[in-house]
């Protein structure tokens, strides 16, 4: 398997060396040559590999998928990182992703259940695995610079703390994290995690990244890397959990399954539409999105508009507040039938010069709901407490103010007899506001999670200023 740019770079590369890159050289994303077709007999055996969340099912799982797609690890090697990810002991159930019925046909996927609570951690933590395999057959070291605003943060931090060859240099806005995700990445004493509280906004944390990554002296001297939600190896992980998700939610692969999708910067929807154009029978896949309503305005009406600062609301489901969709890109290569000076000129120069690009009157466009099966809504903070409020006086569940958005939205598309999944992307303790605001109650906090607020805590505090922060990487990359 080969990997291409969504902007035409002539270089063809193999996974291993887009594993520890971003962006492509000519700015576009990396994307497989071809999505690998799973037939009914692959299928099947699939079903048969994952055995309904049996111990061990889903790690396997991951193997034949990964394997479709990574031809540069021995098959022992990576069967054996698959197994160490995907145990009980790390996401909680040996199914992995257990689904929780609510109504009739109407499901919850439970992502997130692993370390930090989010359904990052499904990528990250193989993402740490796979970086410190392949920093060690090199016989490399990598230096993760990222800024967060709270999830991405902490899941990159618990995948990659201990690990050989890696550390970690994050910064987020001092003080404007919930004090539960301060807790998170604060309290992590491992040598090789750096947290640094930029005096400033989340804007000032992703500046100086940029300003350092512009730097490509620097950059090059002290090996900086990213493992921001372009990276392939994360949105080629998410795919396994739509294959155990279908395989939960039928007896038989003539049914389809539609999902929904929280979503931000399209990195796990993404992943659902890989899945569905490598055969798995999915029907619908329903783009739900907060007030930042990018992603709902395309499908909508053809029109990618980004939006300003002043334009990008912040919002009670944080995690999906974007002004702008990273991985939207990948899908729209696909849309314009893999047109790579297309896609170039939609992302490179039209949104260069306008900020926005219409594919209303574009025959893919006008069949995309028919042919790639998306579909989309929005949801608002009234929604969301409104549906937090109704799942749990109904069903007794409580979710998270992320998942409510899609459970809103999903409930616009439901058909009759056609299953529908929600993917459940963060656990209520993370977003404890919002829930005590719609239910009068505290959620429920795992064991495990009992007073992390109170340890103690290891952190940099530091101006706003690319040149102090760069001045601490190098004092502290060696
Ligand atoms: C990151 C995140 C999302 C958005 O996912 P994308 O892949 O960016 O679309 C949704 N919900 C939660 C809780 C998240 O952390």
């Amino acid at each position: 398997m080969r990997y291409l740019s969504t902007r035409g770079h002539a270089d063809r590369k193999r996974f291993c060396e887009i594993l520890l890159e971003g962006l492509a050289p000519d700015g576009g994303l990396y994307l497989p040559e071809h999505y690998p077709q799973i037939d009914a007999a692959a299928l099947q055996r699939l079903r048969d590999v994952y055995g309904h969340g049996r111990p061990g099912g889903y790690a396997a799982l991951a193997f034949e998928i990964l394997s479709l797609y990574i031809d540069d690890i021995p098959a022992a090697d990576l069967r054996a990182l698959c197994d160490r990810t995907y145990t009980a002991a790390v996401f909680g159930t040996a199914a992995i992703v257990p689904l929780k019925q609510l109504d009739d046909g109407f499901y919850l996927e439970a992502l997130s259940n692993g370390p930090t609570l989010a359904f990052k951690d499904m990528a990250m933590q193989l993402l740490g695995n796979l970086f410190e395999y392949e920093l060690g057959r090199r016989g490399e070291e990598l230096n993760i610079l990222g800024a967060t605003s709270g999830d991405t943060g902490s899941a990159a931090e618990h995948a990659m703390k201990g690990k050989r060859g890696v550390r970690v240099f994050m910064l987020s806005p001092q003080g404007r994290m919930s004090p539960f995700q301060q807790a998170q990445m604060f309290s992590l004493m491992d040598p090789n995690i750096h947290n640094i509280a930029v005096e400033g906004v989340f804007d000032d944390c992703q500046d100086i990244v940029k300003a350092v990554s512009n730097d490509l002296a620097f950059k090059r001297a002290h090996k900086i890397g990213t493992v921001n939600s372009i990276n392939w190896a994360r949105l080629l992980a998410q795919v396994v959990y739509y294959f155990a998700g279908y395989f939960q939610a039928t007896k038989s692969d003539t049914e389809k399954v539609s999902f929904t999708v929280p979503s931000g910067n399209f990195g796990n929807v993404c992943a659902g539409h890989v899945a569905r154009q490598m055969g798995l029978p999915i029907h619908k896949l329903v783009v739900a999105t907060n007030e930042n309503d990018v992603l709902d305005e395309f499908f909508r009406t053809g029109v990618y508009r980004v939006r300003g600062s002043a334009d990008t609301h912040e919002t009670s489901s944080p995690s999906m507040d974007i002004s702008k969709a990273s991985n939207f890109e990948r899908f729209v290569f696909d849309l314009v039938g893999r047109d790579a000076a297309r896609c170039k000129a939609l992302f490179h120069d039209a949104l260069a010069r306008d900020g926005r690009f219409d594919l209303g009157a574009d025959a893919a466009f006008v069949g995309a709901a028919a042919t790639y099966g998306f579909l989309s809504g929005k949801s608002t903070h009234a929604d969301r407490l409104a549906t937090i409020r109704d799942v749990f006086q109904r069903f007794g569940v409580v979710i998270d103010t992320h998942t409510a958005d899609g459970v809103k939205v999903a409930r616009e598309h439901t058909a009759a007899g056609r299953p529908m999944v929600v993917l459940e992307t963060a656990l209520p303790i993370k977003f404890a506001e919002t829930i005590v605001e719609a239910l009068g109650r505290e959620p429920e906090r795992p064991a495990a999670y009992a007073g992390i607020e109170a340890l103690p805590k290891r952190l940099k505090a530091m101006p706003a200023d690319a040149a102090v922060v760069k001045a601490y990487i190098a004092e502290h990359c060696a």
